[in-house]
């Protein structure tokens, strides 16, 4: 059995009236910080309890003078060591365990792979808070569907419909008693014709499901998706593991590869976790899921209440449901008999936890498959370029869609040389006549910048006085919207100053360019064009993305102006111009992953163009037209990018051919960030063996976030175990600081920021 080696909860005090004991020890996960699988606390369990405390269960146990609640890891009768007094657990929270043995072995993964507590790592899979007792399920038919004649020749089913459809909302019992046959409910069900929702206190997003998405006959699949089927099917029907790399360009059809697969395990009686980057971002994604397996499909996202995520959770552990499709935590989902984890957009980083635990959600995606047996699929026209790397050294099996569904040639793609335009200028002449020319003739378009707001610098042209957040030190957006300067960091709001607050002068210009100032412009030029704009400011309030979405997929906006937003898988088919008007604003990030993102970031908003009978064409404005990801995303060419880039890295020893850790310390005062993280420097120093680099301390270059100073070091080795035992090592060695500052590991980080 583990014991722990940082603090023990094992108390020195004698309990004060001894109760029976009985011998049987839990050892609980308590959330009291610390780092690392091993750090259990040990209690006794009271003789009243012998029997009725497994691994898995929340407990509630004294800690100091507080009660805290914890997870047992592991129960045993072995003795505690001599001369330790050791307390009893105080109460029982659930009655049995809310992690099985897989779950309670990736907590402990979670822990060693994240440098976090085993606590945060168990809370992570803990179902999610409120116990109001289960609600009952009822059936309702969906809006707009008439099975009609699909029904001719199954009787059973056709009576449950009538059934179902002239009393909407009965439970199965009340259902079962009215004759219908509990064969035909699944079977309506199954067929998404009939939703099984609890009867309170789920709202169901898809209740309103546009008549376009509700469910039809899938295609064909073509020969390639066939292909990539064919190699899936072997672990897909005599469950094994299987790591896959479905690489296949925009619009080759990858969804339909993943509801195949999934409907082969759902047939067998087993289920699926398909994630998404962000699930507001994807309705037509999970569109397609309630289209193809109706209300077997569960979806979580942060959108839901506390109790509907609860309810949710709790169908998913019960195999009530047969695919969970969510965003990056629905990794953890406890569906029981998993038989297939799909991650799409997989070089997504929304996919990373940016605080503890700080997973990344493919990563245990691939640890729970090889874990369970299972496959997984990670697709992406833009893969990751680890996981490209992964693929080619065979560690994945990579599935090839090379082609557009339906010959659809990719989009034509130009760049536009900035550098020869005048800075004030928005749009090149290439672009705007581009524009004239796809807008005339009653065509969308859609325009991509990846920056909101209408000008990111208020700059003073006399002093160069640039205005800052007072709590971020970076330059304050201008909002057209609210005449205000916004922080995009920390949210905060300032007015804009009418001189310099520096030199007093008339100077204060602004500069640069965002979705706000885009999106004028082209009502500007084209006041009859229909222009919606989605960013973070136009998508806050609830079902406004969606509702963006639908208006310019139904035609209703003839300009769509975004951010990133605007880039993720969408299929819409009157799209045939792409306009980036700005690809530079990645390029020159202070991040080795720079130039990856733009690549990716370019090739999936050019990838919108063109998906419907119409072909597509995409026009790139940049001041480096020269850059190899410009170049390359401009030729569609992910192999050509990969190479060069792949070279790079392994040149400076960089991921893949490297692993990074990353130690970030922040604290109200510039001194105590610094001198926390220079203690863990100092300790690392002596402990560093030759092979693995320590770069820094040195402020981050966020210098300053939310009002904390930020400093960060940074190791490079070649064995990612070995980076993270120097880390926890020193981390342990350099203690708490006493200033307070906070200090956290980030093994593999996406950022550097
Ligand atoms: P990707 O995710 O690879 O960019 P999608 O999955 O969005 O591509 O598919 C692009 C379009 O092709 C969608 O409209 C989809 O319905 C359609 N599609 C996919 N597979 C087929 C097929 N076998 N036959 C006809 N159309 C298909
Ligand atoms: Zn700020």
């Amino acid at each position: 059995m583990k014991q722990g080696q940082g603090p023990r909860a094992i108390s020195m005090l004698p309990a004060q009236e001894p109760a029976p004991r009985s011998g049987l020890l839990a050892h609980v996960a308590v959330a009291v910080g610390g780092r690392g699988p091993d750090q259990l606390f040990t209690y006794e369990v009271p003789a009243k309890w012998v029997g009725a405390v497994a691994p898995g269960q929340r407990v509630q146990v004294p800690f100091g003078n507080r009660e805290l609640i914890g997870v047992v890891f592991a129960v045993g009768d072995e003795p505690p060591p001599a001369g330790m007094r050791v307390r009893p657990l105080a109460d029982l929270v659930d009655r049995e365990p809310c992690l099985d043995a897989h779950m309670l072995d990736l907590a402990r993964w979670l822990a060693e792979r994240t440098l976090c507590s085993l606590a945060q790592a168990a809370s992570a899979l803990l179902p999610p808070p409120g116990s109001e007792p289960r609600p009952q399920i009822c059936y309702n038919p969906l809006p707009g569907v008439d099975p009609g004649r699909a029904l001719a020749r199954a009787p059973a089913q056709s009576r449950a419909w009538a059934v179902i459809s002239a009393e909407p909302g009965l439970a199965r019992d009340e259902l079962l008693q009215r004759g219908v046959k509990p064969g035909a409910l699944a079977a309506l069900v199954e067929r998404g014709w009939v939703a099984a929702l609890p009867r309170e206190g789920r709202r169901d997003p898809w209740v309103e499901t546009p008549a376009h998405e509700l469910p039809q006959a899938p295609p064909e699949p073509t020969p390639d998706q066939e292909r990539a089927l064919e190699s899936l099917r072997p672990a897909l029907q005599e469950p094994h593991y299987g790591g896959f790399l479905l690489w296949g360009v925009t619009g080759s059809g990858k969804t339909e590869v993943y509801l195949r697969a999934i409907a082969e395990v759902v047939r067998a009686g087993r289920q699926a976790i398909v994630l998404v980057p962000e699930i507001a971002l994807t309705p037509q994604t999970v569109g397609n899921f309630r289209r193809r397996f109706g209300t077997q499909v569960a979806v979580l996202h942060s959108a839901l209440g506390v109790g509907e995520r609860h309810a949710e959770w709790l169908r998913a552990r019960q195999g009530e449901v047969a695919v969970v499709i969510g965003a990056r935590s629905a990794v953890f989902a406890p569906l029981p008999r998993l038989g297939l984890i799909v991650v799409d957009e997989e070089h997504e980083p929304s996919y990373k936890q940016e605080e503890a635990p700080r997973y990344h959600a493919r990563d245990v995606a691939l640890w729970r498959a090889q874990r369970l047996g299972i496959p997984v699929i990670l697709g992406s026209a833009t893969p990751d370029l680890e996981t490209f790397d992964a693929a080619q050294r065979g560690e994945l099996e990579r599935l090839d869609l090379p082609a557009r569904v339906a010959a659809r040639p990719l989009p034509e793609v130009r760049t536009v040389d900035l550098r020869d335009e005048a800075e004030s200028a928005l749009f090149a002449p290439e672009l705007h006549q581009a524009l004239e020319r796809h807008l005339g003739s009653g065509h969308q378009v859609l325009l991509f910048l990846n920056r909101r707001g209408f000008a990111p610098v208020l700059l003073c042209r006399a002093c160069g006085f640039v205005s800052r957040c007072q709590q971020c030190e970076v330059a304050m957006c201008y909002h057209d919207s609210d005449h205000s300067l916004h922080c995009h960091y920390c949210g905060a709001r300032g007015a804009v100053p009418r001189t310099c607050p520096r030199c007093r002068g008339h100077m204060l210009r602004l500069r640069g360019l965002g979705t706000e100032r885009v999106a004028q412009e082209v009502s500007r030029l084209f006041p009859q064009a229909r222009v919606l704009r989605m960013d973070l400011d136009t998508t806050g309030s609830k079902g406004a993305h969606r509702r963006i979405y639908e208006d310019f997929r139904a035609g209703r906006a003839d300009v769509l102006v975004g951010t990133q937003m605007v880039a993720k898988g969408w299929d819409v088919a009157g799209v045939t111009l792409v306009g980036v008007v700005d690809a530079d604003t990645a390029l020159h990030h202070p991040d080795y992953r720079g130039s990856e993102r733009t690549f990716q970031l370019l090739c999936q908003v050019a990838g919108r163009a063109g998906r419907g009978e119409e072909p597509g064409e995409v026009l790139i404005q940049t001041r480096t037209p020269e850059h190899p990801a410009i170049i390359a995303a401009a030729t569609h060419d992910y192999a050509g990018f990969a190479r060069q880039e792949l070279a790079a890295r392994a040149a400076a020893s960089f991921p893949p051919f490297g692993r990074l850790l990353r130690i970030l310390s922040w604290a109200p005062e510039a001194h105590a960030a610094e001198s926390a993280l220079r203690a863990v420097a100092d300790a690392l120093r002596e402990i560093v063996p030759p092979g693995v680099d320590l770069w820094g301390p040195a402020q981050a270059p966020l210098a300053r976030l939310r009002g904390a100073y930020r400093w960060h070091l940074a190791l490079r080795g070649a064995d990612g175990t070995e980076l993270r035992r120097l880390a926890r090592t020193a981390l342990d060695a350099a203690g708490t600081p006493k200033t307070g500052a906070r200090l956290a590991a980030d093994p593999d980080p996406q950022s550097m920021l």
